[in-house]
């Protein structure tokens, strides 16, 4: 299947995309006693069907065998030993691919892969597996969520901007994790919003409604290569009615009643109507999991989400907005440009 045939049979055929959602496992997740920890692309397609889905955005999980997983689970980023030569995300990326188009192929097409990167390490050796990659696979994107991995987001200006001349090259989007925890200096909202503006020949996506930011949601909307998506929407407004840091406090908030989880959903893509983009981030819609800081402290996440509350949530927009969300707006972002038409 070639890439130019996919994505003409999605201009032609889908109704509606998640832009981020995760395929995979994620061993170190399973072994600390967090949930969720995997997802097989056939788990991702049962789910998009009893959605009414058509096409998914993908990423392998987080965790990546490149770092020696003991000291991971300690906040320690350390590479494992190994006689085979390591990239960050190489085995994860490849398995990503050999799943969708050679074990699972019934998939093809309607899942679209995103490779996953670390821009702080080793970049050159990772955008080398890429191009091979990318020449085996039909290939549509880039991920990072530099929390998690510690590297700073602005390394992507400096030895890792290989990674964005790729996605220039090869004319695919980068999905970013965002944060505005006070103890999260990796992948702060308003850093990522000056690599953005630094690289307009690149197309961004920045995740979880920006943690509700106003200013960067302002920002990304008025740029003409910057999108903003959804998600993991419930357990975001879980986090602000906790009040927790790991959301904008409240008066850098949008303004809007988070306790209505539609009517929030609503009242920011009335505001930014050609930057949002529905997505669930399945299957991390519910969080039980550990964080380290930057002060080495573990902070705990258990936040609850039922299977259907974002597909729930997204039907209870008006049509016009569903169609713009859930398919125009992230047209443009993944393969043209703000603002002009999808079909
Ligand atoms: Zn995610």
């Amino acid at each position: 299947m070639k890439r130019t045939t996919i994505i003409r049979n999605i201009r032609r055929q889908s109704q509606l995309i998640d832009v981020h959602t995760h395929v995979g496992t994620d061993p170190a997740n399973f072994l600390r006693g967090d949930f969720p920890y995997a997802q097989s692309a056939e788990d991702l397609v049962v789910r998009m069907d009893r959605w009414g889905v058509d096409t998914a955005v993908c990423f392998p999980f987080l965790y990546t065998s490149y770092f020696d997983m003991a000291a991971f689970n300690k906040g320690r980023m350390l590479k494992r030993r190994s006689k085979d030569p390591l990239v960050p995300y190489g085995v994860e990326n490849a398995r990503l691919c050999q799943e969708i188009y050679e074990a699972y192929p019934a998939c093809a097409g309607r899942l679209l892969p995103f490779m996953f990167m670390d821009p702080s390490r080793d970049p050159a050796g990772q955008v080398e597996q890429l191009e091979r990659l990318a020449d085996q696979y039909p290939v549509f994107g880039l991920k990072t969520a530099t929390s998690y991995l510690q590297s700073h987001i602005t390394d992507l200006l400096g030895k890792g901007e290989c990674l964005l001349d790729f996605a220039s090259e090869h004319n695919v989007p980068f999905m970013l994790h965002t944060s505005v925890a006070p103890g999260d200096p990796w992948a702060n909202v308003h850093t990522i919003l000056d690599v953005v503006r630094k690289r307009q020949d690149v197309r961004f996506c920045l995740a979880h409604t920006c943690r509700f930011d106003r200013d960067a949601l302002e920002q990304a909307a008025a740029l003409p290569n910057c999108y903003v998506d959804y998600s993991a929407f419930h357990i975001h407004c879980d986090l602000v009615k906790m009040e927790s840091t790991s959301v904008a406090a409240k008066p850098h908030r949008f303004p809007t009643a988070y306790r209505q989880c539609a009517k929030a959903m609503a009242a920011i893509a009335t505001a930014y109507p050609d930057t949002m983009m529905w997505g669930t981030d399945s299957p991390y819609y519910c969080f039980m999991s550990r964080f380290t800081d930057d002060k080495g402290h573990t902070q705990i996440s258990k936040l609850k989400c039922d299977t259907d509350a974002e597909i729930t949530t997204f039907r209870k927009l008006p049509a016009t907005m569903q169609r713009r969300i859930g398919y125009d707006n992230t047209i443009r972002f993944l393969f043209g440009n703000k603002g002009e038409p999808a079909t």
